[in-house]
């Protein structure tokens, strides 16, 4: 299987290039916040729930987020792979996706860790605010907080998979079929 942790604060193009990543190597999308947005969506008791701290820019438990993974990975057992999109968002993550995995004989290829300047991120998700109908997207207030918390309990993970030899850094500023090929050698070279 091939899993890759596609990685990077909001605003890193972590969504756009997942949609061109699950094209070209076949792969199953596991995006967090797309699915926590469903659930708002269905209005849904999680849903609910989840509303209030994303509205504030804020984490929701690890414990709901590592089970909604969790059912999608037992139900695509088999699948070529995943690609997890704004998964792990913290150690507690990082290791309950470790225990998943190696349930399912399977692990972590690497984390792809998209790199982009912090002016430019926030500049990225108000022009995204103007169509994404998110209401996370059009507060600068709440773009900050969505940042310290990536930076306080989130890039800590870069070290986590450093540490297994499977951090892969690529430069997220540019074309996103420039970005894209990046992200291909990265990719290419993990099937190897
Ligand atoms: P995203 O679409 O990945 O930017 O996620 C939007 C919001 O959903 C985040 O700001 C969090 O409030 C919440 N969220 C998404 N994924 C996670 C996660 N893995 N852990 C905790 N909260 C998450």
């Amino acid at each position: 299987m091939l899993n890759i942790v596609l990685f990077g604060p909001p605003g890193a193009g972590k969504g756009t290039q997942s949609d061109k990543i699950v094209k070209e190597y076949n792969l199953i999308h596991l995006s967090t916040g797309e699915m926590l947005r469903d659930e708002i969506a269905q209005a849904t008791e999680l849903g609910k729930q989840a509303k209030e701290l994303i509205d504030e820019g804020k984490l929701v438990p690890d414990k709901v987020v590592v089970e909604m993974i969790k059912h999608l990975i037992n139900l695509h057992s088999e699948a070529n792979g995943f690609i997890f999109d704004g998964f792990p968002r913290t150690m507690a993550q990082a290791n309950a996706l470790d225990h998943l995995l190696t349930s399912e004989k399977t692990s972590i290829s690497g984390m792809i860790s998209l790199k982009v300047p912090k002016k430019e991120l926030i500049s990225r998700i108000l022009l995204r605010g103007k169509t994404s109908g998110r209401s996370d997207d059009n507060n600068e207030e709440i773009i900050e907080q969505r940042i310290k918390e990536y930076n306080a309990k989130t890039a800590p993970l870069e070290g986590y998979y450093k540490k297994q030899d499977k951090y892969f850094p690529v430069d997220g500023v540019g074309k996103i079929d420039e970005i894209f090929e990046r992200i291909s050698k990265v990719i290419n070279r993990l099937q190897d």
